[in-house]
């Protein structure tokens, strides 16, 4: 699974604690409670920047996807998924053939703990 390898910052550690945990953390607005996205620096529905953090549900919809191919191993899908709370990630997409991958496809996230890197999200189809 050619998942990379990342490491923590000072901006992305609150969000890998959660990963650790098993869970998708995202942004919650303190003014007016509008989810965003992890990497959200303010509200985009009031532009306020007091984002707390809270745990998706971890699941949603294939919004967009492309198949990265890999010199000497098997292709992998990346895709955008829109999370039930409304914002958009961009993931690995995992357990399903390229060729099956399609636009409102339902998925659930999981998580990859690559050797000497934080656990990161994936997501795979929800049956
Ligand atoms: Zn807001």
């Amino acid at each position: 699974m050619p998942v990379g390898i990342v490491h923590r910052d000072a901006a992305t550690a609150e969000f890998f604690d959660g990963t650790a945990r098993g869970e998708l953390l995202i942004r919650r607005c303190r003014a007016c409670g509008a989810h965003s996205a992890p990497q959200a620096r303010a509200c985009p529905r009031c532009a306020s920047p007091e984002l707390s953090w809270t745990a998706a549900a971890g699941t949603g919809l294939v919004v967009s996807w492309s198949v990265v191919h890999v010199k000497g191993g098997p292709p992998f899908v990346v895709g955008i998924v829109e999370l039930d709370e409304e914002p958009w990630v961009q993931a690995q997409i995992v357990e399903v053939a390229p060729e099956d991958v399609h636009g409102g496809m339902r998925v659930r996230v999981a998580f990859e703990r690559p050797e000497g890197g934080e656990a990161v999200p994936v997501f795979h189809p929800a049956s």
